[in-house]
């Protein structure tokens, strides 16, 4: 009956969905976003501590089948289902948190989604497959952290607040699951998300060496080079045309730059591997003050 294509694996022990509804914290004045409410076992829950759901479902029989379970019940009026997939809707209802027993396919899709709105919610209480969730909490120096560690941990404070076994499910998945709570930062740090990304990319592409290294690959500095001519199309466009000099050797120039930002900053000789994000932070800024770019 359920289609294991789709993540169905519906959340059988109560006891857990109970849990999972108030790790969130909801505010009777609250709106929250649900993610694949399959049957609604997290829904039902959930309508009775929030103002309004607001539920997002790819299939259309659970759609029914959650239609029918609230029909004629005081929340029927609270819940919304917006049929499709969710990372198909370019724009959501605004919502103050999300809760989701995700389907793990689209993980990692959903949580940068979430983290990348106008308005993120402030809080969101999501299910993952362990490992997943393990990597969005590792801190530097830990085996599984890595460029999505770093990233979801600069706009984010991410927790791990329980484990749950797959026997909890119906059918079973073949992995663990783990519930996390992601908290967005506020403010928003103030920088560019493609430049962020773009740094980290380079630097967790090869996580254990050393970032002089890193920056040593030719493909890097390929890249870098571009974008420094962007930079300088950009810089001349604002001067009203005026000269940039430009027609220096322009791939000795930011090899040149990247290695003294590299050895200015003390990074060179570190592993991303170890690096937090105040480090990236402090090195995406060297880089950019030598109009250094990564996106
Ligand atoms: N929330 C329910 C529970 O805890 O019992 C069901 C969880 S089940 C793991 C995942 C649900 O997400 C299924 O109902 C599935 O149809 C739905 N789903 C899968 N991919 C989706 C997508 N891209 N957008 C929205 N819903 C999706």
């Amino acid at each position: 009956k359920f289609n294991t294509d789709l993540g169905q694996h519906i959340l059988k022990n109560p006891l857990i969905a109970q849990a999972i509804v108030d790790k969130a914290n909801i505010r009777p004045s609250d709106t929250v976003l649900e993610i694949g409410p399959g049957t609604g076992n997290l829904t039902v829950r959930i309508l009775e501590q929030a103002r309004n759901v607001v539920a997002c479902e790819v299939d259309p029989k659970m759609a029914a089948e959650l239609t029918k379970r609230v029909q004629g019940t005081p929340q029927q009026k609270k819940l919304e289902i917006v049929m499709g997939d969710f990372m198909k809707h370019e724009t959501l209802p605004y919502h103050d948190i999300c809760i989701s027993n995700t389907p793990y396919q689209i993980s990692s899709g959903i949580v940068f989604k979430l983290l990348s709105l106008p308005r993120p919610p402030r809080v969101s209480v999501l299910m993952f497959q362990r490992e997943f969730a393990m990597i969005l909490t590792a801190r530097p120096g830990d085996a599984l952290y890595n460029r999505l560690s770093a990233n979801v941990q600069m706009w984010a404070n991410v927790k791990h607040i329980m484990k749950v076994g797959k026997n909890n499910f119906r059918p079973p998945p073949k992995v663990e699951s783990s519930v996390v709570r992601i908290e967005v930062k506020h403010p928003r740090p103030n920088i560019d998300f493609n430049e962020w990304d773009g740094l980290l990319r380079f630097c967790f592409n090869r996580k254990n060496k050393t970032l002089s290294a890193v920056f040593k690959n030719s493909k890097v500095l390929e890249i870098l080079e571009t974008n420094y001519k962007t930079f300088l199309a950009v810089l001349s466009a604002e001067r009203g045309g005026m000269e940039v000099d430009d027609k220096a050797d322009l791939s000795a120039l930011v090899k040149e730059k990247v290695e003294k930002v590299l050895q200015e900053t003390g990074f060179g000789e570190k592993r991303s591997s170890k690096l937090d994000q105040t480090d990236f932070l402090k090195l995406l800024f060297a880089f950019h003050q030598v109009g250094i770019h990564f996106a």
